[in-house]
Parts: structure tokens; sequence; C-alpha cells
């Protein structure tokens, strides 16, 4: 078998795996079944298309997107691997065709919607075929407790059955709750799984919230400074896509536009435009973005505040899918509240609900709104108030976000810190921080009365302090090693030689803190992808375009903004330098790389 690392760099042009990445490849050429859950961007396709080169046979992707099915398509046979889908997208013949080379061997991994799988033509194929592996993609639409519920996908463990051999199954989604994952595991009859679940930061976004007099100078001015740079902008309403759109269009910015009210041709257009960068910026409303998979839109704007965190988080991840700096700037103003209460009362009608649980779905939305409204509010780190209500500890600073930007303070947090350190070791390092956090504030209830542990010392001593603050405090301890935490299922905390030098009083243990956000923020200082050389960034920009127009393929297929990036730094002289750039591997460095490395030599001779 060939090595994963090859593989990586041969036909992606990688040479690092990311966060997850290689235990589930690991995993499943072990030959179990895996479970990957990571966020939209964090490079799941990989986490399958690796193991699908390694093996023998054929590889099936289930998908339910037939835009998303064509793109990943397209890049696989641009990077020199044999694929092709199958979907409603292909007529009869092409259908036909298709299953024929299929049968014939020619693919290595073949992109299938599941309401195919059962068809007698599929099966006829899928039976005779030596299949090693069946990923599903976006797996939470098998569970009803998921966003987008879809009976088909309840169909793929007949699937599985009628073929010759149980291949491995891998499952994959950016969103799955306990429940939905324990639904995915069931429902698809996987075999003891791998599960990795990858955090939900994404680093290279900031996070910025305004809430400006005026919305669109806001947004134009912004557009203006990022002049070269695809984004988005999503509105709340249709009319506002609209107005906003014409006054862009009007101040000269290269926009478009999407909604439900457009035909489907006028979408289709628009969607193109804006992904083959015709267009730079797209203003929609959220009916926008599903499926696609454009990887350098460097900002996504709110020009209005979304309903809940999760839409916000979804939308606003669409910035930065390639890993390199982009912005997510929600524009925030109290009639955004109002609008979203609207909709909330008015939009429930069509719904096969009972009156009952339609208001117990309503006060849910309700809720949620509250707290996407928090956001815009809290003087916090934003990031970490994203990672929180998402179950997930962050610390209390992440230095890229506009709260962490504009203002923090200093404190000195050694008392805090003292006691409790001084609590984990009175109470034997025993205990997970749940319950070390509860007997520091001196809570009354069941398991601290059960464990009798208001009998220390420490029981109560901070019993003045907020939980968020103590819980801050604790996890920077955490992260500044004076304390560890076990891999055991209850995490206990453990001290840590480090913390001796707190209780000691040897050393003082100081955090930022962010504070009051001026209503002005100030002017980001300017990081940019094009900072080396701004201008052989442009040119090998252009050649991308042209070469993208040629072969009637979006430009981030042929090369994404990180590799361009990288080739500004680099300024690779020959081929061997080229397959160093990031994102280059052997089949476009022989497509493309004499025409990009000519672009980069005339460059330097010039310079
Ligand atoms: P997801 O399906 O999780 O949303 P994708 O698989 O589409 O994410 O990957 C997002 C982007 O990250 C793609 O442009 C992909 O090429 C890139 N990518 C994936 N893995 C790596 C890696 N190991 N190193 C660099 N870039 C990567
Ligand atoms: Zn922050």
């Amino acid at each position: 078998m060939e090595d994963k690392y090859v593989v990586l760099k041969q036909y992606f042009g990688y040479s690092s795996f990311r966060t997850g990445q290689e235990e589930l490849i690991d995993e499943l050429v072990s030959g179990k079944d895996v479970v990957g859950i990571m966020p939209t961007g964090a490079g799941k396709s990989i986490c399958y298309q690796i193991p699908a080169l390694l093996f023998g046979g054929i590889t099936i992707v289930v998908s339910p997107l037939i835009s998303l099915m064509k793109d990943q398509v397209t890049a696989l046979n641009q990077a020199g691997i044999r694929a092709a889908f199958l979907n409603s997208s292909l007529n009869e013949r092409q259908y036909e065709k298709a299953i024929g080379l299929a049968k014939s061997g020619e693919y290595k991994i073949i992109y299938v919607a599941p309401e195919r799988l059962l068809t007698p033509s599929f099966l006829e194929f899928a039976r005779m075929a030596d299949i090693s592996l069946v990923s599903v993609d976006e797996a939470h639409c098998v569970s009803q407790w998921g966003q987008d519920f879809r009976p088909s996908y309840l169909k793929i463990p007949e699937f599985i059955r009628c073929l010759a051999k149980r291949p491995r199954i891998g499952a994959f989604t950016a969103t799955a709750t306990n429940q939905v994952k324990e639904d995915i595991i069931q429902l698809l009859q996987l075999k003891e799984p791998f599960c990795k679940v990858t955090g939900f930061d994404r680093k290279n976004l900031k996070f910025v919230v305004k809430e400006p007099k005026d919305r669109y100078s806001e947004v134009i001015r912004y557009i203006k400074e990022h002049q070269t740079e695809s984004g988005i902008v999503y509105c709340l309403t249709r009319k506002n896509v609209e107005e906003v759109c014409e006054r862009l269009v009007d101040d000269g910015v290269s926009a478009t536009r999407y909604h439900a009210g457009l035909s489907d041709e006028e979408r289709r257009k628009n969607q193109d435009d804006f992904i083959y960068d015709k267009k730079s910026v797209m203003v929609a409303t959220n009916a926008f973005g599903m499926g696609i998979d454009k990887s350098n839109v460097r900002f996504v704007i709110h020009y209005n505040m979304p309903k809940n965190m999760e839409s916000y988080y979804q939308e606003a991840g669409r910035a930065g899918r390639d890993g390199e700096p982009a912005e997510c700037v929600l524009l925030y103003g109290k009639q955004d509240v109002v609008t979203n209460e609207f909709f909330i009362s008015h939009g429930q009608e069509n719904s096969e609900l009972s009156e009952e649980e339609a208001k117990i779905v309503q006060e849910r939305e309700r809720e949620r709104l509250k707290k996407m409204t928090f956001y815009c509010h809290t003087n916090e780190c934003l990031r970490d108030y994203m990672l929180r209500y998402f179950g997930e500890y962050g610390s209390n600073y992440c230095g890229n976000c506009s709260n962490c930007l504009t203002k923090f303070r200093e404190e000195d947090v050694t008392e805090i810190a003292k006691k409790i350190l001084f609590c984990i070791g009175e109470l034997g390092q025993r205990y997970g921080s749940v319950l070390v956090i509860d007997t520091l504030r001196g809570s009354e209830n069941a398991k601290i009365k059960k464990l009798r542990l208001e009998r220390y010392r420490s029981y109560g001593v901070l019993a003045d302090e907020k939980i968020v603050k103590v819980r801050q405090v604790l996890n920077y301890l955490l992260l500044q090693n004076y304390l560890v935490q076990t891999n055991s299922e209850y995490a206990i905390l453990k001290l840590t030689e480090k913390a001796l030098q707190v209780t000691e009083g040897s050393s003082r243990v100081k955090m930022k803190f962010a504070v009051e956000r001026e209503v002005k923020v100030a002017k980001r200082e300017k990081k940019t992808l094009v900072s080396e050389n701004p201008v052989l960034f442009e040119r090998l920009r252009e050649l991308r375009t042209d070469l993208a127009r040629r072969e009637g393929v979006p430009p981030y297929i042929i090369f994404g903004d990180k590799t361009l990036h990288d080739m500004c730094v680099k300024l690779p002289t020959d081929e061997y330098q080229m397959l160093d750039v990031i994102g280059v591997g052997e089949a476009k460095l022989m497509k493309y790389g004499r025409q990009f490395l000519s672009v980069i030599e005339e460059f330097v001779k010039s310079m």
C-alpha cells in the first residue's frame, strides 16, 4: 500500500495533515468504521479520498448535494484522480455511459445520490464491483433530529447488505449533537466506529461585531478597502438584498444577488458569476450557500443579525475555507431583533406541527434569538462566547476578535488561582472541573452533599465570584500547564509542578479580559494575503482566471488563493521547487506548472 503522505503530496499538494485527518485515515486503513464530525472547511473530504486511493477497490461516496458532487469530482479530476458522479443532473444516456465506465473499472471514486443506491442499474454494478469503502457525506441527514432529515439515507444499510462483502463505512458531517451522533452510528449500522470530533474553533476567522449608525456606509467602506477580495453580504430580507446590491453596483462594486424570489435561471447564473470570480461580491439571503464550496471567500458581512448562533456560525463559516485569514463582520441594529421576532411569530404557518408543538418550537427559537442578541452585546471574547454556545470551552482571550482587539485589561487573578489549585489538592486530585468549581462556589447540589464536600476548607471560598470567571481562570491554568486533565472518561484535574510556584507565592497569574467595546472599532491593520507581492499575486490571479475560463471550471479549482500566495512567497524557479508550493500536486504541476512558472520568472526579472 502506498504511503498516505505520498498520496497527500502527490495528488493534493499538501505536506501535512490537519487536526483529525490523520487519525480518521489511519483507522479506516486499519479496517475500522469511522465517524468524523468536523466543522465546515476542516477538510473532511481528504479523510475518505486518501483511503480511497490507498485501497485496491472502489470508494462510493453518498452525498445529497448535487452541486457539491460536481465540484468535488471536478477537483478530483483536476488532481489526476479518476472520479465520477451519478445523480439526477445526468440524462439517461450520460448515466448509462457513466455506469458502463464504472463497471469497466474506470473510476476510483464514485459520488452517488442516496436515492440511486437501490436502483436496479446501480445495484447491478455495485454487486459485482470490489467496493472497499462507503463514505457517507452529510451523515446527519440520517437523523430525524438533524436539520435536514432525508429518508433516503435510511436505505444505506440495505444497500450495504447487498454488496458481496461489507466494506468499511465512514460517516462525516459538520453538525451533530450527541443525539444525532448516536443516530448516525445506529441507523447506518456502524460497527464499533472510531469517532473523531474536532473543535468548532476556526482560528483563521476574525470575528467582528459593530453597531454602525449607517450600515450601508460601513459595508461600502469595507468593500472598498478590500477591492480585489471575494466576499458575501448576508441580508435578512429579499428587499434588503435588492437595495444593497443595487447601491453597491451604483457605487462601482462588482456585485450580484441571490434570494428565493429570483428565477432558477437567474439564481444559477448569479451563483456561477460569484463562484467563477466574475463578480466579487454576493449579496444574498440565507438561501445562498448550501453546498457552495468556494474556498477563497475572504469576508462574510452580515448586514443584519441572523436568527440564531447556528445560522451565524454556518454562514460566517463560509469565509476562509482555505484556512487563510478571513473576516466575519456582523452589523447589528436593534431593529434586527424585531424583524427576527416577527419571523418567529409568523413563520410556522405551513408546518405540520400541532398548536402546542408549534408553541414549544417558537419558545426555543426565541431563546436562541436571545443568545444571538447577547453575542452582539457581550464584552467578552466573541470566539469564546461562540464556542461556549456550542458546548466547548475556549480561553477568555483569542486576540482575533473585535472585543479582544479593541480593549482589554490585564487582571491579576493570583488569589482566585491559588484557591482553585488549593481546592484541587485538598480534594485529593480526584475530581473534574465541575465538582471543583461547585465546591469553590459553595453549591448545594446532590453530588456535593453525597460526597460531603462541604466539610472541606475550600467549600464556598469563591462564592462571590461569577461562575464564568472561575471557569475562565481554571481554563487558563490548564492552558498554562499549572494543571492537567486526565484522558479518562471523567477528566480529572491534577496539579503540575508549576502549580507550586503559585501556591507557594513565588509567581503570579495574570490574565487578559476583554472590556467595554469602543463604539468605533480601530481600523484593523491590513493583514491580507497579498502583503508580499501584490503585483505578482494579481498576475497569477489573472492567469488563473484565464485558465479557468478556458476550461470552464471555477478558478479555485485550478489553484486556491493560498497556493498563489505561497507562490509569491516561495518564488519557485523550476518544477521541482514548484512542487514545494502548498496545493501543487503532480497532476496540476504537469498541467499548469510551466505557465505559472513563466509568470513568476517574468516578474522576478522585472524586479
Ligand atoms: P469540509 O468538507 O470539511 O468542509 P473540505 O474537504 O472541502 O472541507 O476542505 C476545505 C479546504 O481545505 C479545501 O480547499 C481543501 O483542499 C483544504 N485542505 C484539506 N486538507 C488540507 C490539508 N491537510 N492541508 C491543507 N489544506 C487542506
Ligand atoms: Zn476574542
